[in-house]
């Protein structure tokens, strides 16, 4: 038997005839980009996240570009100031502190939930501080009250990264919602995926919001009246069209995933391998599927003999990378541990029972 970790075309084909039909509507109109499919998007999308506006555009890392480059425009934060920021996040969140010339300043995540260690946050504050991004990794929720709580004191702006974790709640409210702004993506791996590049922003301020659709859209609200030096970044309507008919599916392919990982976590009893802690089911939206064990490589290549495809989230942190290299030195032990031990299994809602077993059998012979 042969399990991909993740297969697109199985996850397209379950949604194929929706798809299909929206992607000929948006062709047939002779509209494609700034038209009624981004605006009936945007109104699904905030409703579902539980905000006042949702944003569309290009991509994940530009959501987050453009709430940093908006709250520099609304003179909240200006080129210099510090964000807080996991140091064992994906690329991209570090990315969009830095191409506004901030300065990201990294904080080690908890051992256990591999998210931000609230503890740590209050003595990373500096005076430069002015936000903190948190970023529901793997597809868990980060947000924690007493994180709220330090940004209230320092009045710093809580920045949700939601690219992984669409439909995670924290209690009964979403994650997207639980911040000042959030960044979401697209990506078509991603729990809501589009099918090539796709973003958005989600927000209940309306100044914010204002300002990021204007970035977006060469800095001009008002056709022709540039009010930003901004960029060309908008959602077109084909993706808004099938963004919205997966949206419609999201919480039900959620489910499915949390199946899939209930079966994991009751079924895999080896001692070498630490599954992923789950306080909350409803917290957790299973993005991927994180286990950790000393003999990382060894295990994954057993798997791949096998016939099962893994993938390592992620093999080098953000600090040790050439793009950062000031940092090369710096030593963050806990997210070097992460990287070093981490390996995601197969996770989707287009599993079938057969393939959750086979893996669960196989993990269990290591
Ligand atoms: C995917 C991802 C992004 C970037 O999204 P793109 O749409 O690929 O630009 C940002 N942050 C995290 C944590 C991600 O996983």
């Amino acid at each position: 038997m042969t399990v991909p970790f993740l297969s697109l075309k199985d996850i397209t084909d379950k949604y194929s005839a929706e798809t299909h039909e929206a992607a000929a509507r948006v062709i047939d109109s002779g509209w494609y980009l700034q038209g009624k499919e981004n605006v009936l998007f945007e109104a699904d999308y905030a409703g579902y996240i539980g905000t006042r506006y949702a944003i569309g555009c290009a991509n994940g890392l530009d959501a987050l570009i453009w709430i940093l480059r908006a709250y520099m425009e609304m003179g909240v934060m200006s080129a210099g100031d510090e964000v807080i920021v996991p140091a064992n996040t994906y690329i991209a969140s570090i990315l969009a502190i830095t191409e506004n010339n901030l300065v990201p300043v990294l904080v080690e995540p908890d051992i256990a939930t591999y998210q931000i260690d609230d503890t740590k946050i209050e003595a990373a504050i500096t005076p430069k501080t002015k936000a903190v991004m948190i970023v529901h990794l793997y597809g868990q929720c980060a947000y924690t009250e007493k994180i709220e709580q330090v940004c209230k004191k320092y009045n710093l702006k809580l920045i949700e990264d939601n690219a992984q974790a669409h439909g995670c709640l924290y209690k009964d409210r979403k994650t997207g919602s639980l911040g000042d702004a959030a960044g979401h993506s697209f990506y078509p791996g991603k729990n809501l995926g589009a099918l090539g590049d796709a973003g958005a922003v989600t927000t209940d301020d309306q100044e914010l919001a204002d300002a990021v659709r204007a970035i977006a859209n060469y800095g001009s609200a008002k056709k022709y009246v540039f009010k930003y030096r901004g960029r060309n970044s908008r959602l077109d309507e084909i993706q808004a069209a099938i963004l919205d008919i997966k949206l419609k599916h999201l919480d039900e392919d959620n489910t499915l995933r949390r199946n899939v990982a209930s079966r994991y976590i009751d079924g895999i009893k080896n001692s070498k391998i630490i599954l992923p802690v789950v306080t909350d089911w409803d917290n957790n939206v299973f993005h991927i599927f994180p286990i950790r064990t000393i003999r990382r490589d060894d295990f994954q290549k057993y798997l791949l003999d096998k016939g099962i495809q893994t993938i390592i989230h992620y093999p080098i942190p953000p600090h040790k990378q050439e793009c950062y290299r000031k940092w090369n030195n710096r030593s963050f032990p806990i997210t070097e541990r992460i990287h070093n031990e981490e390996l995601s299994l197969p996770m989707s809602q287009t599993l079938t029972d057969e393939q959750v077993h086979y893996v669960i059998d196989m993990v269990n012979g290591w």
